[in-house]
């Protein structure tokens, strides 16, 4: 196939986090990958969950606008056209309209799995700083290095993983959330040209250029509509990386994270267990994928090496990423799974 035309959203997690008497320490990266033919079609459907009224299939920003807005009423709208934040997703605090919404956006990533479709790619990537041993790694500028490091590299591998069916692959914007990094400084501008110099000819990056996003999209409300929209798409992955990882290292034992993180917990697990099953009916191969690194503790200068001595050290490098992980939080909800499969 020809070209390709493609937008790239993420997001990050940063522990250390204190849970259950054990202290995580990870730097946790998830890319969406959205193809620029398919961005209205997976917009349209995330934004189309938003209603809530049974009636309904189709949301509308204002109440003025919804078809049914004589049984419909203006609170609903108000409610529904709330931020979805993973972060917010807890018993004391979270609305009905984010619990309900969070719930129909997994299922719908689930679901459009199971019907085959490649609407949804994404890349999570875990580096357990532990095994990695950070500390050895010196100084601050040394810590941003590695995070900007690991960045490109969940980037290269997605594009090269899954759309490598084209001849060209054309990377139009990178956008990100702007919550942490942006005043972490991890992203100098040099960040995204250092990776379109690395990835050759068939890969081109139109805009080197980070742009970061507030991930609530009311902020845009009236003044950019483009960025009201692909708001939607940085909760669409901040709830997918957060559901993950609470299914991975369980970072909160609250009652209504646990249950939202069911919805996504059998597609998870099946890419750690068995990440090149081609043939399971959840249909993550070449399209969605989840690596740990390193599997074992590496120095400094294997890291580094990379530009001295590409391949022996590349080579190396890649048998370090792994998906050897039990996920962490307990499987005790299998009921909720059964009723979500049965409808
Ligand atoms: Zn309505």
């Amino acid at each position: 196939m020809e070209k390709i035309e493609i937008e790239i959203f993420a997001d990050e997690i940063i522990t250390p986090l204190d849970f259950n008497h054990k202290k995580r320490n990870y730097l946790i990266i998830g890319i969406l990958f959205v193809p620029a033919n398919n961005k209205n079609v997976l917009l349209k459907k995330l934004i189309n969950q938003r209603c809530l009224f049974s009636k309904n299939k189709t949301w509308f920003w204002e109440h003025d606008d919804c078809p049914f807005k004589q049984e419909c009423k203006k609170e609903w709208h108000d409610l529904n056209n709330t931020e979805i934040h993973h972060e917010d997703i807890r018993k004391a605090r979270a609305s009905k309209s984010l619990i309900d919404i969070s719930k129909r956006w997994l299922k719908f990533l689930i679901s459009n799995n199971k019907d085959e479709l490649k609407l949804v790619n994404f890349n999570i990537l875990y580096i357990d700083l532990d095994v990695l041993s950070i500390e050895n790694f010196g100084t601050e500028k040394e810590h941003e290095n590695i995070y900007n490091k690991f960045f490109r590299t969940a980037i290269d591998y997605g594009i090269k993983t899954f759309f490598i069916d084209y001849n060209q692959v054309v990377v139009k914007k990178v956008f990100h959330d702007d919550g942490s990094m942006r005043h972490h400084s991890y992203f100098p501008y040099l960040n995204l040209h250092k990776l379109a110099d690395k990835m050759g000819e068939k890969i081109k990056i139109e805009d080197i250029n980070i742009k970061f996003l507030d991930s609530n999209h009311k902020t845009y409300l009236g003044t950019h509509e483009a960025f009201y929209n692909e708001s939607q798409l940085i909760q669409f992955i901040d709830l997918i990386l957060g559901t993950s990882t609470q299914n991975i290292l369980y970072l909160s034992n609250d009652k209504i994270k646990k249950e939202v993180a069911m919805i996504i917990r059998p597609l998870i697990s099946r890419m750690l267990k068995n990440p090149k099953n081609k043939n399971s009916s959840y249909h993550y191969y070449n399209k969605q994928k989840i690596s740990i690194f390193p599997k074992h503790p590496i120095k400094k200068t294997e890291i580094y090496n990379e530009t001295l001595n590409g391949d022996f050290s590349k080579e190396y490098l890649k048998d370090q990423y792994h998906t050897d992980k039990e996920l962490e939080m307990p499987d005790k909800n299998q009921e909720l799974l059964a009723t979500f499969f049965s409808s």
